[in-house]
């Protein structure tokens, strides 16, 4: 039933979002390009307090996002010093010594009886058909450092890029659009007494920022919808072990990769991030199992190049906001939850976010069912990611040292632990309403892990076993040739930021 009456919604006009890292800038670009003939928009965001300024990686649809909003792609990689990446290696994930990709793109070719992964097992049984990732073109333009991008040749791919400079590129174009800037620390936040609405910021001393509608993008604190709405926090971190962060830039010694490395260790895993201009480096680990001094001294001593910063710690709470979208606040970014680092979906959890607050956004006034409806999806969407991050910890073979061992025996969500027999006892891939992940993901992250399923979809027998070889080799080769075909990730780099872009 609904808890709002229509008599006397307040419709709503004025907009305010409070924090400019990420999550905020992008909030107020989408908002004003978007519905700004409608809306008033006011962001603020304070000096003293710096953006957390490590997410700097990301997954396809942010391509998406970005065209949306007519931003052009030189500009921003360039204004960003944004390299291309196919997708993350995964080093010491299933065994100390292995590793493998996880990349975007489609694995093999789609059917509509039973997904590409069927025909590669039956070959496997077979005796042939080399590995999984052999029929991915991303996959393997990722493992030569090759990319290469036009509209006949549509690799699918995401970016890295330097998440302060971002900030500051999507400042410049949203401030032009008409977004109203200012800085200043919010000393207080306002409520009505009787609705328990938000109703305006004090900003400084000195001024009150008075709003109809807050999006709250002040990061892990969470500054209106937790500590004035006290909206509440569900706590995975017994589904997510790792609960801190050491981060350090270095500089270049090699040419970019065109993909995110992370590489698993005793205690969690590190990643390295490269940029045009410098690497994003930093360690993740579980704080019972690896000290602040251990995880420092673990980062400097691994990281390639000079350091350009210092290093800087992060702590973290693996979970979500009870309610993404309370009263008339909605929080994105870390404001709203943070499941982890690991596959980059922080930033793509920010876009779905707006995405779906400017598809329900209450011009004549908030309803419950809005907020419903807003949640829900919400909700869906992050057990879905959470799902699929904590399978990388729990679908291994390490346990050589006490964090893995935790892993080993945590408990697990019970949909993950479906999702888990279902692969393994029939080869079929289940994916939630709200899964960001495709099959070819959970395929090419269950194998790499080293699940391998009992059985495969039989529309796999309907070729003769001659059939299947000549159709293994004959997709392998396209993918060889197209991959040949390629310019280095450096020089394709090189050549399309050296045209001229639109802004
Ligand atoms: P923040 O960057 O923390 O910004 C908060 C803003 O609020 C700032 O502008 C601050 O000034 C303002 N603020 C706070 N308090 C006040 C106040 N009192 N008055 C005024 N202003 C205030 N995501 C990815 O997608 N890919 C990744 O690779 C990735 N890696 C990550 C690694 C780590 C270790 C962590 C912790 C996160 C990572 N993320 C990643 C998540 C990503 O960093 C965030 O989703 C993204 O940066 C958005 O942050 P934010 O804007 O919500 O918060």
């Amino acid at each position: 039933m609904s808890t709002f009456d229509s008599a006397t919604l307040a419709p709503v006009k004025n907009v305010v979002i409070a924090g400019g890292g990420t999550a905020g800038w992008m909030a107020a670009i989408a908002l004003v390009k978007l519905l700004g003939k409608s809306l008033n928009i006011t962001l603020v965001e304070s000096k003293d307090i710096g953006i957390i300024g490590v997410g700097e990686a990301t997954i396809p649809p942010i391509r998406t996002f970005h065209k949306l909003l007519n931003i052009d792609e030189k500009a921003f990689m360039k204004a960003t010093q944004a390299t291309f990446k196919l997708g993350i290696e995964f080093e010491g994930w299933r065994e100390e010594n292995h590793s493998y990709i996880h990349s975007f793109g489609v694995t093999g070719r789609e059917c509509w009886a039973g997904e590409f992964h069927h025909f590669w097992l039956r070959a496997q049984k077979l005796g042939f058909g080399g590995e999984f990732g052999d029929y991915c073109p991303e996959l393997q333009a990722a493992k030569a450092n090759k990319f290469f991008t036009n509209e006949s040749m549509p690799l699918n791919f995401a970016y890295h890029f330097d998440a302060v400079a971002y900030g500051r590129f999507l400042r410049t174009l949203a401030t032009e659009a008409g977004v109203h800037h200012i800085v200043g620390n919010i000393t207080n936040v306002s409520k009505c007494s009787q609705t328990g609405n938000l109703t305006s910021l004090q900003v400084d001393e000195s001024q009150e920022v008075n709003g109809d509608f807050f999006i709250d993008c002040t990061g892990f604190k969470g500054l209106l919808i937790e500590q004035a709405l006290h909206t509440g926090y569900d706590n995975w971190s017994h589904y997510l072990p790792c609960d801190s962060a050491v981060a350090m830039q270095t500089e270049t010694v090699a040419a970019p990769v065109p993909y995110t490395k992370s590489s698993a260790h005793k205690a969690g895993w590190r990643w390295q991030i490269p940029l045009q201009h410098r690497v994003g480096n930093g360690l993740v680990y579980c704080s019972k199992y690896m000290s602040d001094d251990e995880a420092k001294s673990t980062l400097v001593q691994q990281v390639e190049g000079e350091p350009v910063n210092d290093a800087r710690f992060i702590k973290f709470t693996p979970g979500k906001r009870r309610l993404g979208w309370n009263k008339n606040c909605v929080a994105l970014g870390l404001a709203s939850g943070f499941i982890e680092p690991l596959e980059s979906t922080s930033i793509h959890l920010i876009m779905t976010g707006i995405v779906r607050l400017m598809r329900l956004f209450p011009f004549d006034g908030v309803t419950q069912s809005a907020i419903d409806e807003y949640n829900t999806k919400y909700d869906s969407e992050m057990a879905a990611i959470l799902d699929f991050i904590v399978m990388h910890y729990k679908v291994t073979n390490r346990e050589d040292s006490p964090f893995w061992q935790h892993c080993k025996n945590m408990p697990i969500p019970p949909s993950l632990t479906h999702k888990l027999n279902l692969f393994k006892d029939t080869g079929r891939v289940f994916l939630d309403d709200g899964d960001i992940f495709r099959v070819d993901s959970w395929t090419q992250v269950m194998l790499g892990q080293g699940l391998t399923p009992n059985q495969y979809h039989k529309v796999a027998d309907e070729m003769s076993e001659a059939e299947l070889e000549r159709f293994m080799m004959g997709l392998k080769q396209q993918v060889d040739i197209q991959v040949s075909r390629l310019p280095s990730h450096q020089a394709f780099l090189d050549k399309y930021l050296a045209v001229n872009s639109r802004a």
